[in-house]
């Protein structure tokens, strides 16, 4: 018995209402949706952030993601728009730690929105920003 409510999902020893069954990737409705239509997209093995997170593993995940948020848009369901979301660490406000691609159908006065300090800084403050993730890529990559 796992510790990890999604892989006690992917196991089948909890219930979930499944959207998409692939040998990599679990899509399943979230139990406390932001919006009619929340659903969660998951890696079938665990991994509890995204750096834990296999990259082909992550690449499947999107890619469902992707194929599921594109037919909610065209189908009958009153969706207008998708938002993805992943919070990845508990600052980040992650919750469930085995990584989760949330797909968040929207419709205009939902009720669901980003709350943020939006700041306006100036180039060279967004190009030394820009020069610090730079480098620590290359130097994760190396
Ligand atoms: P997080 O904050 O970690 O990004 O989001 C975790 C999400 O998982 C939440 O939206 C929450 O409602 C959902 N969740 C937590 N436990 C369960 C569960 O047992 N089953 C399902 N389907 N969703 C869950
Ligand atoms: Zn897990």
């Amino acid at each position: 018995m796992t510790d990890c409510i999604f892989c006690a999902i992917v196991a089948g020893q909890a219930p979930a209402s499944v959207v998409l069954d692939e040998p990599d990737v679990l899509a399943f409705m979230d139990i406390r949706p932001f919006t009619p239509g929340h659903l969660l997209v998951i890696p079938k093995r665990h991994a509890s952030g995204l750096a834990q997170l296999d990259p082909e593993d992550g690449a499947k995940v999107f890619a469902a993601g992707q194929r599921i948020a594109t037919a909610m848009r065209a189908s009958d369901l009153p969706i207008d728009g998708v938002n993805m979301f992943l919070a990845d660490g508990v600052a980040a406000g992650q919750e469930v730690f085995h990584v989760h691609l949330h797909l968040v159908p929207r419709t205009a006065g939902d009720g669901f929105g980003i709350r943020a300090r939006w700041q306006t800084p100036r180039r060279a403050v967004l190009d030394g920003t820009a020069e610090a993730i730079r480098t620590a890529v290359e130097t994760r990559r190396a």
